[in-house]
């Protein structure tokens, strides 16, 4: 039997995603080797886990603390392998912040069976996680928290309480660093909403790599229309779930779909191909701030760039967050 064209395409195509498949996900990179000790000049140590809340301590902390992130920009908490210097971080630890509902499970274990003296806060856990179905009757809490600014600003009030506690001198500098910031993240959060309403109604649909943009979507209003694989990056999606998402776009009719810089962008960018719409020209910071000098490198500028990604890809139009300070 002769083998048409088309089916050669399509086989080659079942290749090509399958060597895709297998590289996926694991392609962030663990830039932690050449970290070394700093000198902290007696100040207290806070270690915390994600980019994000390490970002949301400096701010509150000022100059009066020492924090240590573990986790680098751009590293993928869900399959984070520690380290040895991370056992000694967490050992010697005056606080350890990190995000919990099981965000950074190989840093959640190994902060466990570390000793030390440090005090332990799960910031996400201040917020009301939304609970996600992961099949099979298991439901489990959705660690991604930040997704909303208001939340960012509960886990700030968090972070202020347990510095207070940690150095109860500090405590008018950590209340008025952590006063400003939150009345920047409510406007932020106003800002978010505006712009994803500047989106046509029938675009505001957003199919990401992983199922990582709940709180996002329903503060700003904003469905979740698709992800390839849930809210832990750990799995892998089979080629049956690769073709349902690609149907569901070709039916939903989205302009773009999005990659994240925290997971290779090989799959969903055969996604789009596939379903013949754009990937969209920036990566979404989904589980990590963007590196220093990036236009994510915080945690008010990650959310920036993401709605700026967002509504451009989804035919709103974008103006810049003007904060009044
Ligand atoms: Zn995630």
């Amino acid at each position: 039997m002769a083998v048409t064209t088309h089916s050669k395409a399509r086989y080659f195509g079942k290749a090509v995603l399958g060597v895709i498949l297998g590289l996926l996900i694991h392609g962030c990179t663990q830039a932690n080797s050449n970290r070394s000790v700093s000198v902290t000049d007696g100040k207290p140590q806070v270690v915390a886990t994600s980019t994000v809340i390490a970002d949301l301590a400096s701010e509150v902390g000022g100059e009066e603390i020492q924090v240590k992130g573990i986790l680098q920009p751009g590293a993928d908490p869900h399959v984070y392998e520690p380290v040895p210097a991370d056992s000694r971080f967490l050992e010697e630890a005056d606080l350890i912040l990190y995000n919990g509902y099981n965000l950074e499970p190989g840093l959640i274990k190994l902060m466990n069976a570390a000793g030390g003296k440090a005090r332990k806060l799960a910031v996400g856990e201040v917020v009301q996680s939304l609970q996600l179905d992961k099949g099979k009757g298991e439901i489990v809490p959705d660690p991604h928290v930040w997704g909303s600014a208001e939340n960012a600003a509960a886990m700030v009030n968090a972070i202020r309480d347990a510095l207070i506690e940690l150095s109860p001198e500090d405590q008018e500098k950590f209340t008025q660093n952590a006063a400003q910031l939150t009345g920047e993240l409510n406007q932020l959060h106003s800002w978010i909403n505006q712009q994803i309403q500047t989106i046509p109604s029938q675009n505001r649909q957003l199919v990401t790599t992983h199922d990582a943009f709940q709180y996002y979507g329903r503060a700003y209003g904003i469905a979740i229309a698709g992800t390839l694989i849930g809210i832990s990056t750990e799995e892998q999606p089979s080629a049956q779930t690769v073709q349902r998402l690609v149907e569901s776009i070709k039916k939903i009719g989205v302009p773009a779909i999005f990659a994240e810089t925290t997971i290779n962008p090989a799959l969903i960018t055969t996604v789009a191909q596939e379903a013949g719409v754009k990937l969209a020209p920036n990566q979404l910071y989904s589980d990590s701030i963007g590196a220093k000098g990036s236009n994510g490198d915080s945690y008010i500028k990650m959310m920036q760039a993401n709605t700026r990604t967002i509504v451009e890809a989804l035919g709103g139009k974008y103006t810049p967050f003007q904060p009044k300070k």
